[in-house]
C-alpha cells in the first residue's frame, strides 16, 4: 500500500481539529492531584492537580468561523455556466469544467467516500461522461477519490515528474513523510491517548488509504487538449511541491492553481518534510499574473472571483514570499543565527495585515526557520553542535546541579500556572531526557502542551501539540 506525503490545508479536518478541540474540552474529566513522595527523605513532597481544561477565547473562534463554515458544509459552487467546484466534502476540493463532448475533472480529494458524494452532487448537475482527470499534484488529497470518477478510456494527466514523486519516494520516505504528516494535522500518533476529533478521514483512525490510479499521459513543461471545443492548457509550475501543475481554461478566464495558492501564509518549509521550491512557486505566481485571469481556482478554500481581485492576492501572495526568502538569504549572509533571523524577519505592512497572509496554516517563522535551514544544513558552526553528546548526558548534569528532577518540575508546576507553557514544558523536557520513565514530567509537559493546542490561532500547532499531548499522556501511562 502506497503512503504518501501527506502535506494538506484541510478542510473537514481542519473543522475536525477545531471542533474536536472543543470537544475534547467539554468532555473533559477533572484531573486528580498526583502525589510524589521526596526522593531524599525529610523533603517535601511534590504535588500536582493538572490544571482545569482550557477552552477556545471567543477571539480565536471569530478567526475560524469563517473559514469553518466554508469548509466543513458540503457545497458544490457554481463558478461559470460551465464550471463548479466541490468543497467541504473532503480535504481537497474538485472542480468539474462540463464541455459539449463530456467533463473534466481536476483532482478527486484524498478519500473514495467524499469522492462518491462529490460525484452525486455533480450528477445532479449534468449526466454527461467523465472524459479527463487531472492531477495537480501528487499529494493524497488531490488524487485518492480517483475510482470514482475513473471508468475504461478516461485519460488521467499529470506532470512526469508526478511519477518520481509517486514512483521514487515510496520505498524510502513513504511512510516516514505519512506518518509525519500526520503528526502534525493531529492524526492518530497515539489516538488512545489524544483528545477526541469528531471527524472521520481515512487519514485518522487508521482507515485504508485508497490506493493511485496512475496517470495516463503524463509531460515536462507543457501539454493542451481540446475537448468539444473547449480549450486545456496545462503547464508544469513548481510551487508546493516539483511536480505540481496548473490547469489554464482561456474560454472561461478560470486558472486552476492548485495549492499553489489558498488562504493562509504558505508552507514554504513544510513541518517535517521536505524542502519546497520556492524560487519555482515565485515563478509561477508571476506566470498567473501574466494570464490575467477571473477566475481563481483553488485546491481548498474559496474561488477567487473578479480580475482585480486575482490580481490582487496573486500579486501580494508573491510578494509575500520573495520578501520571506529574500530576508532570510540576507540574514544569513549578514552571519545572523537562525534565533536572530527568526526574531527579525517580519512580513512588512500592508503585507502583514491581509487576511491570507495570516498564519492560519503555515507560519512566517516557520519559513524564515525552514529556509534557513533548507539553505544551511544542519550544523551550526558552533562547535559543540558538530559531535553532540545525546541529550541524556547534559540534562542529567543539570537534574544533578538542580538538586534533583523534582526541583526543576516544581518550577514548571510553577512556569505552568503562570501560564508559561513552552518553558513549563522544556524544563519537562530535561528531566525526561535524564530519566524517560518519569511520570510526573510527562503528565506536567502533557498538560502544558495541550494549553498550547487551545492558544493557538494556527491549525497545525494545534493539530502538532495534539499529536505531542498523546505521545507524552501515553509515555506518562507507560511509566512507574
Ligand atoms: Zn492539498
Amino acid at each position: 500500500m502506497k503512503t504518501k506525503n501527506l502535506s494538506i490545508f484541510s478542510g473537514g479536518l481542519i473543522a475536525g481539529i477545531v471542533l474536536g478541540a472543543v470537544i475534547g474540552c467539554l468532555s473533559w474529566r477533572s484531573p486528580k492531584l498526583v502525589v510524589r513522595e521526596p526522593a531524599v527523605p525529610g523533603e517535601a513532597k511534590l504535588e500536582y492537580t493538572p490544571p482545569p481544561p482550557p477552552s477556545f477565547s471567543v477571539e480565536l473562534l471569530s478567526k475560524y468561523i469563517p473559514i469553518l463554515s466554508t469548509l466543513i458544509r458540503p457545497k458544490v459552487e457554481k463558478i461559470t455556466d460551465d464550471i463548479y467546484v466541490a468543497m467541504g466534502y473532503a480535504l481537497g476540493n474538485v472542480t468539474m469544467v462540463i464541455t459539449d463532448e463530456g467533463l473534466v475533472i481536476i483532482d478527486t480529494t484524498e478519500s473514495e467516500e467524499a469522492a462518491q458524494k462529490v460525484l452525486k452532487d455533480f450528477r445532479k448537475i449534468t449526466d454527461k461522461p467523465i472524459r479527463y482527470i487531472i492531477y495537480t499534484h501528487f499529494h493524497p488529497d488531490h488524487i485518492r477519490g480517483t475510482k470514482v470518477f475513473y471508468s475504461e478510456g478516461v485519460q488521467i494527466i499529470a506532470t512526469r515528474e508526478f511519477l518520481n514523486w509517486i514512483n521514487g519516494q515510496d520505498p524510502e520516505l513513504g511512510n516516514q513523510h505519512f506518518h509525519r504528516s500526520l503528526d502534525f494535522l493531529g492524526g492518530v500518533v497515539e489516538p488512545d491517548y489524544a483528545f477526541s476529533l469528531p471527524v472521520q478521514s481515512p487519514y485518522l483512525g487508521g482507515g485504508k488509504i485508497p490506493e493511485v490510479i496512475m496517470p495516463t499521459i503524463t509531460f515536462d513543461e507543457n501539454y493542451s487538449f481540446t475537448l468539444g471545443g473547449k480549450r486545456f492548457e496545462l503547464i508544469h509550475t513548481r510551487g508546493e511541491t516539483e511536480d505540481h501543475l496548473a490547469v489554464w481554461i482561456p474560454d472561461e478566464r478560470a486558472l486552476d492553481v492548485g495549492d499553489l495558492y489558498y488562504m493562509s501564509f504558505p508552507c514554504l518549509s513544510g513541518l517535517m518534510l521536505e524542502a519546497r521550491p520556492v524560487h519555482g512557486w515565485i515563478n509561477s505566481l508571476s506566470r498567473f499574473i501574466e494570464m490575467k485571469p477571473d477566475y481563481l481556482l483553488l485546491g481548498h478554500t474559496k474561488t477567487l472571483k473578479g480580475a482585480d481581485l486575482v490580481q490582487e492576492h496573486l500579486k501580494n501572495y508573491r510578494e509575500a514570499i520573495k520578501y520571506m526568502h529574500d530576508e532570510t538569504v540576507r540574514a544569513i549572509n549578514a552571519g545572523k543565527t537562525v534565533d536572530e533571523a527568526v526574531a527579525q524577519i517580519k512580513l512588512p505592512e500592508p503585507l502583514a495585515n491581509l487576511p491570507y497572509l495570516k498564519g492560519l496554516y503555515c507560519r512566517v517563522d516557520w519559513a524564515v526557520r525552514g529556509l534557513y535551514h533548507d539553505y544551511t544544513g544542519w550544523y551550526d558552526g558552533k562547535g559543540t553542535s558538530l559531535n553532540p553528546l545525546p541529550s541524556r548526558y547534559r540534562s542529567r548534569e543539570i537534574v544533578a546541579l538542580a538538586g534533583g528532577a523534582d526541583k526543576i518540575l516544581a518550577r514548571a508546576i510553577e512556569l505552568q500556572k503562570q501560564g508559561e507553557y513552552q518553558l513549563s514544558a522544556e524544563l519537562c523536557d530535561i528531566v525526561i531526557a535524564a530519566n524517560p520513565k518519569d511520570k510526573l514530567a510527562h503528565t506536567i509537559k502533557a498538560y502544558s502542551l495541550q494549553y498550547l493546542a487551545f492558544g493557538s490561532n494556527n491549525l497545525l500547532c494545534i493539530g502538532s501539540y495534539r499529536s505531542a499531548y498523546s505521545v507524552e499522556m501515553k509515555a506518562a501511562a507507560n511509566a512507574q
